[in-house]
């Protein structure tokens, strides 16, 4: 039996660890922190627009079970956000944890949490094993970096405004530590505009007891909600800092979701507490995370190079996938997940990997992603998402967005590759 290790217990760690496992590998998969999701724990929607796509695709090619454990937790369908997303829904946050520990241990995937990877041993190209802060080796025979681009200590530090205590918890558990830059391999951070690397991820979910009552029991009522912004608090220089195509709506309106456990304000970034109070329905509201609207954590630090197949440049038998492979958001941690699992379990039994067609949406996006990062043109932009931005714009031109399921079934049937991610490799 070969062995595959999954260092990062993000929803592109668990993609991996489910693809490696059902291609018929024996799967670790470490975590530093007590709980698997990663920063998945305060998301809440998925599958809009060309996503629709992409998740259907990974379905027929065989790796439909986070798609499934998402429609387990839907709460809203049909919601209107300012990019008028097509298929979007917003999942309960609270739920994806214990899902996703429940889906890998039914899977038979051992999971490690609290075990914080500090370094790799390596011979010329091959990684051998990974080595855990308290000493121990996990050898394999391949190896996936799902540690994410955001924190730690330092780089907030150094690059945003200090700790803010956010849901990383580097306090509780470390720093994240990247698997590639202990290997040796090249690795790029997104520019800022003033040329600073990285960019502060400003994700804000508020207490939904504090909103006033009209406001709680709509957004219960909606599932999502567009509160104007008070003109003199409008600035759309916020616009550029903002994820792939935000429209100005999201300036000039607060989007606020109820994601379960608490309410998310959508794209909005950098305002006070004081000015949030200003808003109507807002002027008890307390803030959940991170503690302050002001700033957050520096993100989009320490992306691998990387080829199609999702494999790390420079190395034989180390993959990437979510976040570390430059593909931001839940789809994007899901569908390169599960490639990179699967590849690790193929690397592992010496087999070529697989780089998708770009007769597939997933096959397209990411040679898309690879070629623009590869070239430095994309490392100035926001991630390419299937949702909204250039790469929505191409899908459609392309007729890689479809909603038409039977379509997407028939284009993964066409390249040989239905069922490809449920069948052993090993
Ligand atoms: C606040 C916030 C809100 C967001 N909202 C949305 C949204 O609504 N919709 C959407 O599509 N996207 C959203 N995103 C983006 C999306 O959540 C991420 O792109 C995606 O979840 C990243 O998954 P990942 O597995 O690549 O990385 P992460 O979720 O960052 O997971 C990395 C994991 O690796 C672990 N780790 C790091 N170093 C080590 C180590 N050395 N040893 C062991 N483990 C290690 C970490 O503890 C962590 O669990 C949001 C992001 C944030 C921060």
């Amino acid at each position: 039996m070969v062995r595959v290790v999954v260092v990062g217990g993000g929803l592109a760690g668990c993609g991996a660890a489910l693809a490696a496992k059902k291609a018929g590998a024996e799967v670790t998969l470490l975590e530093r922190s007590d709980m698997l999701a990663g920063v998945a724990v305060r998301t809440g929607d998925t599958r809009g627009n060309g996503w629709f796509a992409g998740q259907h695709e990974l379905n027929f090619l065989g790796g439909g079970e986070l798609g499934a454990l998402m429609d387990s937790i839907k709460m809203y369908e049909g919601v209107k956000f300012p990019d008028a997303q097509k298929h979007a829904f917003i999942f309960n946050t609270g739920l994806i944890e214990p899902r996703l520990r429940k889906t890998l241990q039914d899977a038979g995937i051992v999971v490690h949490l609290k075990s914080r990877a500090v370094d790799v041993v390596k011979e010329r190209g091959w990684l051998r094993a990974i080595k855990l802060e308290d000493g121990r080796l996990v050898e394999g025979e391949a190896f996936v970096d799902c540690t994410g681009t955001r924190g730690g200590i330092a780089f907030c530090n150094k690059y945003g405004k200090g700790c803010v205590m956010c849901l990383i918890r580097c306090c509780s558990f470390g720093d994240r530590v990247s698997m590639v830059e202990k290997a040796g391999g090249k690795e790029w951070h997104r520019i800022r505009g003033d040329g600073t690397p990285g960019r502060i991820s400003t994700g804000l979910s508020v207490y939904k007891d504090t909103l006033a009552p009209w406001l709680k029991e709509k957004l219960q009522r909606e599932g999502l909600m567009w509160v104007p912004v008070p003109p003199e608090l409008v600035d759309l220089s916020k616009l550029g800092s903002m994820g792939a195509g935000r429209s100005r709506e999201f300036v000039e309106n607060l989007i606020i979701g109820n994601i379960g456990p608490v309410a998310k304000i959508f794209g909005f970034l950098n305002v006070s507490l004081v000015e949030l109070r200003r808003i109507p329905g807002f002027e008890n509201v307390h803030i959940e995370h991170p503690g302050s609207a002001r700033t957050g954590h520096v993100s989009a630090i320490a992306m691998a190079f990387r080829d199609n197949s999702l494999k790390v440049d420079g190395f034989e038998n180390l993959f990437c996938a979510g976040d570390k492979a430059g593909e931001t958001s839940v789809d994007a941690a899901m569908l390169t997940g599960y490639l990179s699992g699967h590849n690790a379990a193929r690397r592992a039994a010496r087999r070529a990997p697989l780089a998708l067609p770009t007769s597939l949406a997933i096959g397209d996006w990411i040679a898309y992603s690879t070629e623009r990062y590869g070239s430095g043109e994309g490392q100035r932009k926001a991630s390419y998402v299937m949702s909204r931005g250039e790469y929505w714009e191409k899908m459609q031109e392309t007729g890689l967005y479809t909603p038409d399921v039977n379509r997407i079934r028939k284009r993964v049937e066409d390249a040989g590759l239905a069922g490809v991610m449920s069948s052993r490799m090993v």
